[in-house]
């Protein structure tokens, strides 16, 4: 049975469940997406969760592309970097985890030294959502997720979904739902960390990226934003042209070391529109990152260590992943001249990211 949702049959193409383990008491399920190419994504229902992507190489080889762990425990494991997880209710930092909407003041939980981070001590990345088939021609899950009022110190009810669908244009869709019964800000994102080549292939610092965005926003010491829009241009932040990772990370500075902004996509927020594309020159592999949010935040895996231990046995080192997290900014609840992510009560929140994989 599916928990929640219909019933899976042999007649629903291209998905399967099984079981994964229990979290704090709980179930957690894993479906995994075929669709008729051969590209396969597995996502648990524990933080609505992407665990496994396997696509592609030019000579049509598959490999799982992704970061993260071959059991529920190495997700549990508090240190893990929210591998694959679905983000919110607010994905990145809020300043002091402080805000003040319609004339209210809310103190948030802070979980990354001063700041609010990822929607707290327990956001919805640590908690078990429920699973549903999709009824239709190409394999798709929806997760949904109640977050109560007062949860990590979030004004309102809210209800969130956010649809898995992966097309026979290996092309892996993120479609995100909101409503609340109180005014409440919402941005919801995915954090899959990539590495093109495979995981155990190394570091992602020869990856070619392009990011389609003029601007970024610089960060304080504890990566909140100045509230400052700088150009890019000819500087180590520049990525409108495809660029490798690696080739300015060293005077990117920081501490760690490498790539921690969020980039304002050009001409974002509209519609769907092309915020990055990676290429991994030894695969070929080809990613394409095409969302409806204004800003992305591009993080270079600096604080992988190599004390984690993921899937294959394959330790993380700095750099072997890469993260491109569409988002509203961060810290924007505090920013006016940022784009705003409150959503109004009784109003629907509606995000889209979309995953195109090829090879060349
Ligand atoms: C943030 C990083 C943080 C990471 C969590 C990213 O979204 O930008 O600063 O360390 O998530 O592991």
């Amino acid at each position: 049975m599916v928990s929640g949702g219909g019933v899976l049959t042999a007649a629903t193409p291209g998905i399967g469940q099984s079981y994964f383990g229990k979290a704090r008491g709980d179930d957690v399920e894993v479906f995994t997406l075929k669709n008729r190419k051969g590209m396969t994504a597995r996502i648990m229902t524990y933080g609505a969760t992407l665990i496994a992507l396997d696509t592609p190489n030019r000579a049509g080889k598959l490999d799982d592309i992704v970061l993260g762990f071959d059991s529920l425990q190495g997700y549990l494991n508090p240190r893990d970097p929210y591998f694959g997880a679905t983000v919110g209710r607010v994905a990145n930092r809020i300043a002091g985890g402080r805000f003040t909407l319609n004339g209210r003041r809310y103190q948030l939980a802070t979980n990354d030294g001063p700041n609010h981070l990822h929607g707290g001590v327990r956001g919805f990345d640590k908690v078990v959502w429920t699973g549903e088939v999709v009824p239709g021609t190409e394999p798709a899950i929806k997760f949904t997720y109640v977050s109560r009022d007062g949860e990590e110190g979030y004004p309102g009810n809210c209800r969130v979904a956010v649809t898995y669908r992966l097309t026979d244009a290996n092309e892996l869709r993120l479609d995100y739902l909101a409503t609340s019964d109180r005014d409440t800000p919402v941005n919801l994102t995915n954090h899959s960390y990539f590495n093109l080549a495979g995981p155990e292939h190394g570091d992602i610092l020869g990856h070619e990226l392009l990011i389609n965005a003029g601007r970024y926003t610089p960060v304080d010491a504890t990566l909140i934003p100045t509230g400052e829009m700088t150009p890019v241009a000819g500087t180590p932040m520049d990525f409108l042209h495809p660029t490798a990772i690696g080739a300015h990370i060293r005077q990117v500075g920081g501490n760690p070391i490498g790539y921690d902004h969020n980039y304002v996509v050009t001409d974002g927020g509209k519609g769907l529109t092309l915020v990055a594309r990676v290429r991994e020159p030894t695969s070929g592999r080809v990613m394409e990152v095409w969302s409806t949010e204004p800003g992305v935040q591009f993080y270079s895996g600096n604080f992988l260590d190599g004390t984690l231990h993921g899937k294959k046995g394959v330790v993380y080192r700095q750099h072997g992943g890469f993260t491109l997290e569409t988002q509203h900014f961060p810290d924007s609840v505090n920013h006016a001249n940022f784009p705003s992510y409150v959503l109004k009560a009784g109003v629907t929140y509606r995000s889209t990211t979309t995953l195109r994989f090829s090879a060349d």
